[in-house]
Order: C-alpha cells, then structure tokens, then sequence
C-alpha cells in the first residue's frame, strides 16, 4: 500500500498541518487550547495521538512516568529519540508541545515506510515525563505540590496509573540513547519579527523561580495614616518594578506574574502579600546577579515599609546549553531551507531542557506569529510549520546515519 504513494520516503508538512487542526478541534473551546496534563482532555489527546500511530511498526508503551512510547527498531546503532509534549497550559495555543509531537509522528511514519533503520527510533513525550526520564525529577519535592483545586500531584498522577515512588524506572527508557532531537515553537518574537521559518536553538535559559513574602501589619484603610502603614503589597510592588529594572540592565528577562495579598479586600492594608519572581538568563553569572538585586531590592523595599520578607525557591535550573554537533545538524537543515543561517537561545524551557543534562540534544524553532504562546491566538504560518516538518526530518535522518557511523 505504501508503495503506491509516490510520496513514500518523504515527510508531508500538510499531514502534520492537518493532525494539529483535528486535534485543536477535539482538545479546545472557545477559550484555547485544554489538554492540561492529567486531565480528561489529554487523555483524549493521547488517544487521538495512539489513533495516528495505528497501523506503524511501532511497539507502543506507557513507563513509570506516564510517558507514551513508540519505538521502531532498528539495527544496534543505539537509540535515537524524538518528541515533544502533548499537554498544553490552560487556555493554551494549538501548538506549544503539539507542533514537536506531530512532527514526530511525520518522522516516525515516513522513516517506517523507507525500511528498516540502522538504529532504533523511540518517540516519546512530556515535560514532567521527561525530567523523570532524564533523572532530574526531584520526587520527594513534587510529591506534595497541590494544584488549584487542592488536589495532591501524588494522587493526581496515580489516578492516572503513576506511582511517584517508581519513577525512577522511566530513566531505563533512555538508556542506549545516542540523541534527543525535539521541534518546537519559538513562542517569542525573534523569528517573525526577522521573517525567518526557522531557526536552530543552542540550549535553554537558566531560570530562577522564587515565591517571595512580605509581611507587614493588617490595618483599617480608613482610619490608619499614611506614616504608620506596614504596607505588605507596596513592599512587593517596589520590588516587582526592581525585577524589571534588572532584567532590562543585563540584558535577561524577569517576571511577577502572580500576586496574593492577604486579606485582599479594598478596606484594609494588605498584612500580607506572596509574589511569584520569574528570573531568565542564558548566562549563569548574569542570572545569579539579576537574582541578587532582587534579593537586596525586597529587603530595602521590605525596610522601608516596616516589613519582614523572606525568599522560597520554587524552581530553579541552570543554562542548559545542546550538544554542538547537533546544533550543527539543526542549523545545517534549517539554513538549506531558509537560506538563512540563525540560531537561538531558548527563553522558554522544553522537553529538551532536562533531556539535555542526560543525552546529546537539540532543538528546532519554527516563528510564532506576533510572539505570542500560552495563548488562544498563538499561531504559526502554514508556510513555516511545513518546512519545519522537513527540516526536523533531514536533521532525524542525518543523526540517524550518524549514530550508526554509516555516511548518508
Ligand atoms: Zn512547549
């Protein structure tokens, strides 16, 4: 049957278009994208994904993090790997995670219909998936976080079949594993605004995550003055603006993208205000000083409210930068078909990230139209995802040769 298709050993940019719209469709409302991971509607996405692998000489199976795997076997030139994640934020776009997921299903297919391969190509996906693959998942942290609903992450996931105390196991999936190979949306504007389809990503930022709390004193809103207010809210807000104020000096990126204050109601001073610091540098030193001015900046604006503050780490990850060789091969395949040769920071953390610490990795960015991601308008031209399709396979093709130390 394949046979027939002159198409055979060719990838096809319209058929991943294709899977991605029919999977927006059954995943999204009116709001964006909903395939929140350990959700009904993920499920339905990996059904939907089990759907597109039917009928591939694939072995199909689930590891102890809930990764989905399909594996094409080959000859004993290793294991290369292909993915990406198919959950989504809420209220998220149709192609953070999904774009990589399909084109490694395009992958898959095509490399299946050309005959046997010299090594074994694994496919799989998820963030929290992947860091326990790689072995950076810190369990005993993870184990109690609680979602909006107040639901444990242990029991979230057991519900679905993954017992936290086994993850470990999932790392076997990566052994033998001679690369780690993802495509992505850039989900910033560097590409569109350059009007460049595609670029080669040399690693992810470091990121600094920290919940920082500032208590002061409740007080009446009417009948307190003004100089002797402990104001909570205005110690933190001072040290949003310095989070800003740094990350423009060096060149990083920096967020306070959530803020709790306690009691929160218009008719008293906040006693207590909770906010979330997002801190992003390609370069360790630059980072770990952007984090220092933040740290001094809450404690002067803390001072000068009558506050006590204190920092809690949330996440924390250092520049992770990819294997040379295969930003090579990236950079190669993209720059033959845009006849521009680019390569990029990731601002954003992937898949990629933790696998990076553990096998060869490297990554391909498609534009993302106006910049925009974890969002319902997040969008890429047509254009740009089909040639990422062919991009992406050249590059798989090419390490795959590689792995195996045959020429192509
Ligand atoms: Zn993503």
């Amino acid at each position: 049957m394949a046979t027939a298709d002159p198409q055979v050993g060719r990838p096809d940019g319209a058929r991943v278009v294709a899977m991605l719209r029919k999977l927006a469709e059954l995943s999204s409302d009116e709001a964006g994208a909903q395939r929140v991971a350990w959700t009904d509607v993920w499920q339905k996405a990996r059904a939907f994904l089990r759907e597109q692998l039917r009928g591939l000489p694939v072995t199909i199976q689930t590891d102890a993090a809930g990764n989905q795997w399909a594996r094409l076997p080959g000859g004993g030139g290793g294991v290369v790997i292909i993915g990406s994640h198919l959950d989504s934020v809420p209220d998220g776009g149709w192609l953070d995670g999904a774009y990589g997921v399909m084109c490694a299903v395009e992958v898959v297919r095509t490399l299946a219909a050309r005959g046997p391969l010299p090594c074994t190509l694994a496919f799989g996906h998820s963030l929290f998936g992947s860091s326990a693959v790689a072995g950076t998942l810190n369990v005993a942290e993870v184990r109690g976080l609680a979602d909006a609903r107040g639901l444990r992450l242990g029991d979230v996931v057991a519900g679905h079949g993954v017992d936290l105390g086994r993850l470990d196991e999932a790392r076997q999936e990566i052994r033998g594993a001679r690369a780690y190979l993802e495509a992505h949306i850039e989900q910033g504007p560097v590409l569109d605004r350059e009007g460049l389809p595609l670029s080669a990503v040399s690693g992810t930022v470091g990121v600094e995550r920290h919940r920082v709390i500032f208590c002061g004193q409740t007080a009446h809103s009417g009948a307190t003055p003004m100089d002797m207010r402990r104001d909570a809210f205005l110690a933190a807000a001072v040290t949003a603006l310095a989070v800003r104020e740094s990350a423009v000096r060096h060149r990083g990126v920096g967020t306070v993208g959530a803020a709790w204050l306690r009691p929160g109601i218009v008719t008293a001073v906040a006693g207590e205000t909770a906010i979330l610091v997002d801190q992003r540098h390609p370069d360790a030193g630059a980072l770990a000083t952007m984090l220092g001015e933040a740290r001094r900046a809450s404690e002067e604006a803390a001072r000068a409210e009558g506050c006590a503050v204190r920092w809690e780490p949330v996440f924390r990850t250092h520049p992770q930068p990819f294997a040379d060789e295969l930003v090579d091969v990236m950079r190669e395949a993209c720059t033959e078909l845009t006849g521009q040769e680019r390569v990029l920071p990731s601002w954003a953390l992937h898949d990629a990230t933790p696998m990076a610490g553990a096998v060869p990795t490297a990554m391909l960015f498609t534009s993302s139209t106006r910049g925009i991601s974890h969002a319902r308008e997040e969008d890429t031209p047509e254009e740009h995802l089909r040639l990422g399709v062919e991009a992406f396979y050249r590059a798989v093709c090419r390490v795959i040769a590689r792995s195996s130390g045959s020429d192509e």
